[in-house]
């Protein structure tokens, strides 16, 4: 099966209006129509209705960092999946940012995968094992439990549609560009994506598993986007520092593009 490449540009909390106007406006310029990759930004919040505005369609889909579960309430200082639902395609659910500042856990997670569905917009969730978690060998089992928590309320039909991020939380840059930062390899990436396939086989089938993407996280840029994205099983990538720079993140694009007409090369 056939899945689109899909590479999702995490913001962060960078940015005011006008600088991501600015952003988006020089991606615009670098970065031209791929039928075969979807490109995904995912400002502020405060940005996303302005920049679904300016947006080019043809180009770009717009993601949410965040929202909350309950579609309206008092609950004073949230945004809904359903008050952005006309502005979104995509919302970034359980990103290790979350989890560790602001206690998001995995009842939660669960509930705002499901209320992202409910709304049509499609979860981007993200998964991954600390710096501790990995020393000790447990990825395995953090994965399988941020997994099938979060998509235990779903229906083998809801589940196509899903992006997976593979995010390890010691790969992450936090925007420090360490001459010395360790970077997952795309073998270790290779050998969880894999395992992730299988968890979701298991739930909900072989269709459901090939149907899913799967994408990776952890200081990708446009140096290293290619040997990620030629890596078996890996269907994009979500940088977040190199997405706030429109050279590094258009690379990655161009990455992307190689991988896409060397397949298509292949195929032939
Ligand atoms: C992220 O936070 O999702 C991320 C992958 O960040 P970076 O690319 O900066 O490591």
């Amino acid at each position: 099966m056939k899945r689109k490449k899909i590479i999702v540009g995490n913001w962060k909390m960078h940015l005011n209006v006008h600088e991501s106007s600015l952003l988006l406006h020089r991606l615009n310029q670098n970065i031209k129509v791929h039928r075969n990759i979807e490109v995904v930004l995912a400002p502020s919040m405060l940005a996303l209705q302005p920049l679904s505005v300016q947006i080019d369609r043809r180009k770009f889909r717009l993601a949410a960092q965040n929202a909350y579960f309950v579609d309206e309430g008092a609950f004073t200082g949230e945004v809904s999946f359903s008050m952005i639902r006309d502005i979104v395609h995509y919302a970034i659910i359980g990103h290790s940012e979350r989890r560790l500042y602001f206690n998001e856990g995995l009842p939660l997670i669960r509930d705002k995968v499901a209320a992202a569905i409910r709304n049509d917009i499609v979860p981007i969730l993200c998964v991954g094992e600390t710096k501790s978690e990995y020393e000790a060998h447990e990825t395995k089992r953090v994965i399988h439990d941020q997994l099938t928590t979060a998509i235990s309320n779903l229906a083998s039909r809801e589940i196509d549609n899903l992006v997976i991020a593979y995010e390890p939380v010691w790969a992450i840059s936090n925007g420090i560009n360490f001459a010395n930062h360790v970077i997952a390899k795309p073998d270790q990436v290779a050998g969880v994506v894999t395992y992730i396939r299988e968890i979701i086989a298991e739930l909900y089938g072989d269709r459901a598993s090939e149907a899913v993407r799967i994408i990776y996280g952890g200081s990708s840029n446009a140096e290293n986007a290619y040997s990620y994205l030629v890596t078996e099983g890996v269907d994009g990538l979500l940088p977040g520092g190199a997405s706030l720079n429109y050279l590094e993140f258009s690379g990655i694009i161009a990455a992307a593009a190689r991988v896409e007409a060397l397949a298509l090369k292949e195929a032939k």
